[in-house]
């Protein structure tokens, strides 16, 4: 089980499949004036690092919600996947019924963004998967899990993102994975300088990156994400 990012969410945990997921009010939803263009955004939340994201997407000027459920997955105009463990993530997405919807959402073009495990969501193709590991296939690309080691070889690092401005970004990788191939369409935003290693891509309205910017403060990337839902919605 993926355990060190903190709030590896008691709030995303608490209930079971048979569990109602109260709404989230006031808290996520106050912060934004009525009438603004604050576009709202899930985050899926059944395991991971749900609250941190949902902190960089307030943060980032949108409304965020978790999302459990189809009915809620309707409601949101991009979605982001989080940090934690893809393959816990795509069995429970199987018991949510959420899966398919997913994949209809993101068909259809709604802005994802997935960090770390998130990104091995997004993937096309996953290698060192759990044995029948499936994936969303928002991104085309090959990600390989658990690339960069095991838990002990977490690491930071700057990284310098293509088509984002200032300066490098301070990454922090966890059991990270890393990006094998990519396909035409793909754009490669940011590679990690010890290994020469794809660590983030875009392929139109969906984002993905193998380190987690919601476990640091700078909020380039989920500003970034939240204008792509904006022009989007
Ligand atoms: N190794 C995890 C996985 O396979 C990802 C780790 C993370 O999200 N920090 O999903």
């Amino acid at each position: 089980m993926f355990v060190t990012v903190p709030g590896d969410a008691p709030d995303s945990r608490r209930r079971g499949p048979a569990g109602r997921p109260e709404r989230v009010s006031g808290g996520a939803r106050g912060v934004v004036p009525p009438g603004s263009t604050a576009p709202v955004v899930g985050v899926l939340a059944l395991q991971g690092d749900v609250a941190e994201h949902l902190r960089a997407l307030r943060a980032a000027g949108s409304r965020p919600v978790p999302v459990r459920r189809p009915a809620e997955l309707d409601e949101v105009a991009g979605l982001v996947i989080p940090g934690g463990e893809s393959s816990t993530m795509w069995k429970l997405a199987v018991i949510f019924d959420l899966m398919e919807p997913m994949r209809k959402r993101l068909a259809s073009g709604m802005p994802a963004f997935g960090s770390c495990a998130g990104m091995i969501m997004l993937a096309d193709r996953v290698v060192d998967g759990v044995e029948g590991q499936e994936t969303l296939g928002a991104i085309d690309m090959v990600v390989r899990r658990n690339a960069f080691g095991r838990q002990v070889d977490s690491f930071e690092s700057d990284v310098t993102l293509t088509g984002i401005g200032g300066p490098p970004f301070r990454a922090v990788f966890i059991r990270a994975p890393w990006v094998e191939q990519v396909g035409d369409h793909v754009e490669i935003i940011a590679t990690e300088s010890r290994t020469g290693r794809i660590v983030a891509v875009r392929q139109g309205p969906a984002l993905a990156t193998a380190f987690h910017p919601e476990l640091t403060p700078d909020l380039r990337i989920h500003k970034l994400f939240v204008e792509m839902v904006r022009e989007r919605s």
